[in-house]
């Protein structure tokens, strides 16, 4: 165990504990407060290796991700890593479930995107990497709306939805 303790440094103990404090039931986020990646999710040293802090806390509990999968945060914080919060998803799932990305259109909507010819807001949705046209629409609104619908049939419950609850 010695050996362990070099590998992962002096953040292992804030490790343990988390992993201490979720295989006792404990039901909320448990927030890294190591050192974070660009893209906001925590990591430590293992092994010589940047390791992501939520995919090392997974795999303790449920072995090794299967390949050609991905782990997805279910409460979408990327500091977390409580493994409750944790499920395994395709590449395609995963990106199902992400916020829109920022830049590229301009419609504040996920899946939606303006075109300079009326109708002008293009509804599309990326699954396993093709891109569907949902067809356009007059109002923002309605493409998103439209993504949503298609985004429920495609990803089930990994769709990230513009309204959520059918607001
Ligand atoms: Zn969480």
């Amino acid at each position: 165990m010695t050996r362990k303790r070099t590998m992962w440094g002096a953040r292992r103990r804030e490790f343990e504990e988390g992993l201490r404090l979720a295989r006792a039931g404990w039901q909320g986020c448990i927030e890294w407060r190591g050192a974070v990646t660009g893209s906001g999710y925590g990591y430590l040293w293992a092994s010589g290796k940047v390791r992501h802090v939520h995919i090392l806390a997974w795999e303790a509990v449920n072995g090794p991700i299967p390949a050609g999968l991905e782990l997805d945060h279910i409460c979408r914080n990327r500091l977390c890593f409580n493994p409750a919060h944790l499920r395994l998803a395709t590449r395609s799932q995963n990106a199902a479930y992400a916020p829109k990305r920022r830049g590229g259109y301009r419609s504040c909507f996920k899946g939606v995107e303006w075109r300079s010819r009326p109708p002008p807001w293009r509804a599309r949705l990326r699954s396993g990497g093709k891109l569907i046209y949902l067809g356009c629409f007059p109002t923002e609104e309605a493409a998103a709306r439209a993504y949503d619908e298609a985004a429920k049939r495609f990803f089930g419950e990994f769709a990230w939805l513009n309204f959520p609850e059918g607001a």
